[in-house]
């Protein structure tokens, strides 16, 4: 008899699982404490205020299917970035797009190219196509774009870049992506994935540095897409809603492949409104850069050795990872432990959170780091 897995592609046996990070129910249930997520790189002040209402007022027309073209967030992120409405594509999370676009592009035989310790998403979108997945060693915790350059053959149609990088939280200048375009041939799509580009815009005001000329690329009609999201500075990761800008071409391939009504008019009259809130995002952008500071200088009090960050979160380097995140959670604090698909046994990442939450999370890794008394 047949086995079902046999009617199966080995590409797909192969996939290994998303593992998000620990919802909170679960890990009070599992301590017995009340807890604090630091975990998903998620807004700490919650959604605006002007989201919920917009929300509450849309949730009166859920018994009528959303617009499937999703016309008035894309018009009125076009407006806001000055590019035409078909330039935009509005999905349930970017990373339905990032599924898309490899669905779209990517084949057995086929391969795309991203750094070691990315995002955990470019691996299971690539490998559900059953084209190859190629990663290059990053330099000093950032992707090394010489290094992808290099790989890059015949059969490459995507490359993936998180900017910053998501867990690392390094970003890559404006410049050095100009001069990594300037090399690639045009056979290959770059996906610019930047989900955190609220926090870098800021960072790199901040050091005098450029952060991306990722939409003049868009208007310039190159083979880039430019991911963004919702679920981080607007604090909507529960709406789920991401959207990319590409050349129309692109995105009238992508479409295709979208499932219908994937956007709720919940998700996007949130969206919406949250646009709106530029106070709501101004406080959240203020907010991780004090606590980035603060966080920092903490980490090195404890000598820990933590990567300096472009986003809302914080990258650092301890013996048994696994071991002080579970420590950290039962002082009442979940963080990522970055061992398993992302490939990081020694590293765990925290999402830099409102001061109390910073004071709870450092209190409860002193505590967690601290060496037992040695027996006499
Ligand atoms: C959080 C994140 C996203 C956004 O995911 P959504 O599906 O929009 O919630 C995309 N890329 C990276 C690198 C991320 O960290």
């Amino acid at each position: 008899m047949t086995k079902f897995e046999d009617l199966v592609p080995e590409f797909i046996r192969k996939l290994p699982g998303y593992v998000p990070g620990k919802p909170i129910k679960q890990a009070e249930l599992e301590s017995g404490t009340r807890m604090v997520k630091m975990a998903s790189n998620e807004n700490p002040f919650g959604p605006s205020p002007k989201a919920l209402l917009a929300m509450e007022q849309a949730a009166r027309e859920t018994n009528l299917y959303p617009d499937n073209e999703i016309t008035e967030l894309r018009l009125r992120l076009a407006e806001l970035v000055k590019l035409d409405i078909n330039q935009v594509m509005v999905s349930n999370g970017s990373t339905a797009l990032i599924n898309i676009i490899a669905r779209a592009l990517l084949r057995p035989g086929l391969n795309a190219i991203t750094s070691q310790k990315s995002f955990i998403v470019y691996p299971i979108a690539t490998g559900a196509t059953g084209a190859q997945f190629i990663t290059v060693p990053m330099k000093d915790y950032t992707f090394d774009l010489d290094g992808l350059a290099a790989r890059v053959d015949a059969n490459t149609r995507v490359i993936f870049i998180a900017n910053p990088n998501n867990p690392t939280g390094t970003m890559v200048s404006a410049g050095e992506v100009d001069r990594f375009l300037d090399r690639l041939p045009d056979h290959v799509v770059t996906v610019l994935d930047e989900a955190y580009c609220d926090f870098a815009e800021d960072f790199a005001r901040e050091r005098g540095a450029e952060y991306s000329h990722s939409l003049d690329y868009v208007r310039q009609g190159r083979n880039v897409i430019v991911l963004r999201t919702f679920s981080k500075a607007h604090g909507l990761a529960g709406a789920r809603v991401g959207y990319g800008f590409a050349s129309e071409r692109m995105i009238a391939a992508f479409v295709r492949l979208q499932m219908a009504f994937a956007v709720s008019g919940l998700a996007e009259a949130a969206a919406l409104a949250a646009l709106d809130d530029t106070a709501h995002i101004r406080r959240t952008v203020e907010n991780n850069r004090t606590g980035a500071k603060w966080l920092i200088a903490k980490f090195r009090d404890l000598g820990i050795k933590a990567v300096p960050t472009s986003a809302n979160f914080i990258y650092f380097e301890v013996e048994d990872a696994a071991g002080v995140a579970q420590r950290v959670q039962a002082s009442g604090v979940i963080i990522r432990p970055l061992t398993g698909g992302w490939a990081c046994p020694n590293g765990l990442r925290v999402t830099i959170g409102t001061p109390e939450q910073n004071e709870r999370f450092i209190k409860a890794l002193a505590k967690a780091t601290e060496r037992a008394p040695v027996a006499r």
